[in-house]
This record gives C-alpha cells, sequence and structure tokens, in this order.
C-alpha cells in the first residue's frame, strides 16, 4: 500500500495544493473555481452552490481541450482575443502563462459564470474548449478512507437519536455510494443524512439491546462502533420499585420490632403490676407471730392486717394452712 500525502494552503482564494505528483494551484471561491492541476494542465469549475449542478472545462497545459466531453466550434460571440493556440515548436516557459491564465479566468469568471462562451482568453493564452453540464461531480476522487467520527462504544437512551459525523477521503469524494450498516435493525437503525454537505449517519433506537454499527464503499470499510440502547425510563422505574419495596419491608421490619418491644414492655409492666399487687395484698398476722395468713379467720385466731411487702420484711412465712407455705 503506497503512503499518501495531501496538503492544501490558502492564500485568500488562491489554494496551493501539494502532491505526490507536483504543486498546484487553484483560486476561486464558492460557485466558481479555476485549478492549475500538479499534473499540468488546469481546470475551470462553475457551480451552483447546493445543486450539485457543475461546469467542468479541462484545459491540457499546451492550451488544447483535453476532456472528452462533447465539443462545439468556437463562437464568434467569444472574447476578444483569438490568438491561435501557440505552437509547439518551441520550447516555452510555460508557468507565468498558466499562473496569469488562472486569475484572469478567474476574474472572467466570477463575473460571467454560466456565459456559454467556448473560448477564454487572457494574458496571451488562448484555448478551444469544450463545455459539458453534470449533474453530479466529474473525475471525483476515489474514496480511500472512511470513519465515524464518534468514541469505540457508545450508550444511547431508546428514546434518543444520535447524529455521527462520516470522514471521507479523498476530500470532495462522491460519497453518495456510501453503505450504512446496523448489525440489529430492530435494536437500531443507522441511515444517511446531508447536514450542509457534511455526510453524517443518524443512529435512531427501536429497542433495548446492542448494535454494532459502520460504513462502508466497496472494499473500504470503517471502525464497527457498539451502540448499547437502554431504556433509562424503564431502568429508573425498576430502581424507584426496588427502593420502594426495601423501604416497604424497612418499615415493616421496624413495625414489628416497635410491635415486639412494645408486647416486651407490656408483659414487663404486667408483671410488675402484679408483684407490686401482690406485694401489697393484705395479709393477716400476730404481734408475735411468725406466720403470715391470707385467711383472717384462720384457726380463729385474731390477726392485724398488714401488707405482704411488710410482713416479707419482718421475715415471716406463710402459713402452711392458708397461704401456700
Ligand atoms: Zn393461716
Amino acid at each position: 500500500m503506497g503512503f499518501r500525502f495531501r496538503k492544501s494552503v490558502n492564500f485568500g482564494p488562491l489554494r496551493v495544493n501539494f502532491s505526490k505528483s507536483g504543486i498546484g494551484y487553484s483560486v476561486g471561491g464558492k460557485g466558481f473555481r479555476a485549478t492549475k492541476k500538479a499534473g499540468g494542465g488546469f481546470r475551470t469549475t462553475a457551480s451552483i452552490p447546493g445543486t450539485g449542478i457543475s461546469y467542468v472545462r479541462d484545459y491540457s497545459s499546451s492550451g488544447k481541450q483535453k476532456s472528452s466531453g462533447k465539443s462545439s466550434p468556437p463562437s464568434s460571440s467569444g472574447p476578444i482575443n483569438q490568438t491561435p493556440p501557440p505552437s509547439g515548436g518551441k520550447k516555452r516557459r510555460k508557468w507565468p502563462y498558466i499562473v496569469a491564465a488562472v486569475l484572469v479566468v478567474g476574474m472572467i469568471g466570477s463575473c460571467v459564470q454560466n456565459d456559454d462562451t467556448d473560448q477564454v482568453s487572457g494574458g496571451g493564452f488562448t484555448a478551444p474548449v469544450s463545455s459539458s453540464i453534470s449533474t453530479s461531480e466529474m473525475e471525483a476522487p476515489a474514496i480511500t478512507s472512511l470513519s465515524l467520527d464518534c468514541d469505540q462504544a457508545i450508550e444511547l437512551d431508546v428514546k434518543d437519536t444520535q447524529s455521527i459525523p462520516v470522514l471521507v477521503l479523498e476530500e470532495g469524494a462522491d460519497a453518495t455510494d456510501v453503505e450504512f450498516t446496523s448489525s440489529a435493525p430492530d435494536v437500531l437503525t443507522f441511515t444517511p443524512q446531508d447536514d450542509n454537505g457534511t455526510l453524517v449517519g443518524v443512529a435512531t433506537p427501536k429497542a433495548e439491546g446492542t448494535a454494532e454499527i459502520s460504513v462502508s464503499a466497496g472494499d473500504v470499510k470503517s471502525q464497527i462502533v457498539t451502540i448499547t440502547v437502554i431504556d433509562s425510563e424503564r431502568i429508573a422505574a425498576e430502581e424507584a420499585a426496588k427502593k420502594a419495596a426495601e423501604e416497604e419491608a424497612a418499615r415493616k421490619a421496624a413495625e414489628e420490632a416497635a410491635a415486639q418491644q412494645a408486647a416486651q414492655q407490656a408483659a414487663q409492666q404486667q408483671q410488675q403490676s402484679q408483684q407490686s399487687q401482690s406485694n401489697g395484698r393484705t395479709v393477716y398476722i400476730t404481734p408475735t407471730g411468725k406466720r403470715y395468713h391470707y385467711d383472717n379467720h384462720c384457726n380463729d385466731g385474731t390477726y392485724i392486717p398488714s401488707t405482704l411487702a411488710e410482713a416479707l420484711a419482718k421475715g415471716l412465712t406463710p402459713c402452711k394452712k392458708c397461704a401456700g407455705g
């Protein structure tokens, strides 16, 4: 595979092109351009911007028509100078003529872009030419490289689309036959779009999943870009549902813990209350007896009412007959 080198430098309307085959010049702007080709000869191109229609004239370096398009005899309505083409008898330096011609033709061309004249002249240079109108760029350079100007992997929401610029070399190559491919059209489609003269691919998601996209022109292929389509709304909804379930579970656990604690407290309180109740219950004692009685008629005795707590504090023990001792 050969090494390629292309470089252009602009000086106002003048552009100098450096390439493997030499140095070329062109002058002009949108709508009109006159080019001195590196390999010799020059070309003028008049175009109607945005229509793809262009008007191309090719000249050989000797001033003779080079293109094989339709030709017609020189018109008598052409510009004044009718000097015949320079003869090939004597080797002449052609550069000054060519540069001058390019500049003059540039000036003429910018004034009379769609003039039907079949002759142009300037600076002693006269050339019969042919005219041709084409609907696509004639002799466009072949595509040598294609690439997608984006990351290797992209995540895209199912509701969004993404425009990816397609970088096409050589500059000015006809990109109408570039094919756009998606490995999974049911997940994502990838279609061409002209964005103000720049070729872009539009990635349009259809469903969640993964698709590999690329562009190609014959054997020239771009890199493969992987696009993962996600539905962020679904993911958010699932996360919200999961969070709600977790919160509900936590709330239930807290409720159960609280209920358990409440039950425990209630049981404790009941126990305490029962204990305090039993400690406070009335028992019957005698000033000298070692027992306390629940029955104040036990053994027909005479008793003094007291509390169980007091009786226990005095070291009295329960009567075997009436207090379960
Ligand atoms: Zn008793």
